[in-house]
């Protein structure tokens, strides 16, 4: 046994210190980001945040709406839409919004391959391929074998916390590691099994060692409000991955349920059991659920939510005289805070 003494922090330790800036508004500012990716050798413009691939977050009524922005967000859809819907939308809507998700299990690749056989696989160029635990050698293995099958897609793979991984991952074909273990808003990993790392020192040491090796990382979970996302920007993120903030909304393809006279919906994590019990018939013996189940307030048109993050990144550049979002790292000193106090009285409801 061993312990580490160095302190890691999550989003809640920091906060991000102003600087001198010439910036006169936040309307100058360039949230795009740029990049050629390592392996696919492909180039991508826009804001670089990514609906995650869960029920609810990860739907093709996101992706649209993200078409509808006009501003390259993207959404990876999750993993349980039959071939037909997938094939029909690639077909029908084109790939500049979505990432094609999978795990590693054959019925996964089995999918795949059926999908390759469509004409829509030419339309193939992102795919996102993660499961919990990103340490294990299959998964590797796995990764190599994608990347040999799709030399020209953009792969993103996780999930990992630690730069080794984060570099072996990137040997094996990733163009992005997907990083964060335990601090997604409905997971329950870190309660059942004490595994975990914090997320904005995962980010820096992370994007640390992709960036050694022209990869690149997307912060996978732990954002609950805009600044979180200026954080993990500031902290070396290349991509920032949305669950919880994006949940919710007129783009959950799911029902909303009235209580009360107030609007819900339901939102769960994908390894919960409610996620087991709708697409894999329950949550089998060698396994607990790391995910749970909530009902959250109905968020109605996602658009005021995705103003509302847009404009807090913005701002978040202005305090420290950021021109564009590719400096907002160079310029980012954080503090360290033992306790955040936004604001004496809560939302008005
Ligand atoms: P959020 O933005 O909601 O904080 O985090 C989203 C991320 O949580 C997802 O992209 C995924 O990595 C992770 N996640 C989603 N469902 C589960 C789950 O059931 N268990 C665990 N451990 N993580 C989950």
């Amino acid at each position: 046994m061993r312990i580490e003494e160095d302190v890691k922090l999550d989003f809640k330790d920091v906060l991000i210190r102003p600087k001198r800036s010439t910036l006169a508004s936040r309307k100058e500012v360039d949230i795009k980001r740029e990049y050629k990716f390592k392996w696919s050798g492909k180039t991508y413009t826009g804001v670089p945040i990514i609906a995650a691939n869960m029920d609810g977050v990860g739907t093709m009524d996101m992706a649209r709406a993200f078409a509808a922005q006009g501003d390259g967000l993207t959404a990876a859809l999750h993993k349980h839409y039959d071939l037909d819907t997938l094939v029909k939308y690639y077909e029908n809507e084109g790939n500049a919004n979505v990432w094609y998700s999978m795990g590693v299990s054959s019925a996964d690749e089995e999918k795949l391959n059926a999908f390759l056989k469509t004409p829509a696989a030419t339309k193939l160029d992102k795919v996102c391929i993660d499961v919990a635990n990103g340490y294990s050698e299959v998964f590797a293995d796995f990764l190599k074998k994608m990347r040999d099958k799709l030399p020209e897609a953009t792969i993103m793979a996780g999930n990992v916390v630690t730069g080794e991984m984060v570099e072996e991952l990137i040997l094996c074909g990733a163009d992005i590691v997907k990083v964060g273990i335990g601090p997604g808003s409905v997971c329950t990993t870190r309660r059942m099994t004490g595994v975990g790392y914090p997320q904005l020192s995962a980010i820096i040491e992370c994007a640390d060692a992709a960036h050694g090796l022209s990869g690149l990382v997307c912060s996978d979970g732990g954002c609950t409000v805009p600044g979180d996302l200026s954080k993990a920007f500031g902290a070396g993120a290349d991509f920032v991955m949305l669950g919880g903030m994006l949940a919710g909304h007129d783009t959950a393809e799911a029902s909303v349920i009235e209580e009360n006279g107030k609007k819900y919906i339901t939102f769960y994590g994908m390894s919960s059991s409610t996620a087991m019990n709708k697409h894999s018939g329950g949550v089998a013996e060698y396994r607990a659920s790391e995910g749970k189940t909530v009902k959250i307030p109905y968020k109605g048109e996602l658009a005021h939510t995705l103003q509302d993050i847009r404009g807090g990144i913005r701002s978040a550049c202005t305090y420290v005289g950021a021109k564009s979002l590719k400096e907002l790292s160079k310029r980012t000193t954080f503090v360290r805070v033992t306790q955040q106090i936004n604001n004496v009285f809560g939302e008005a409801s």
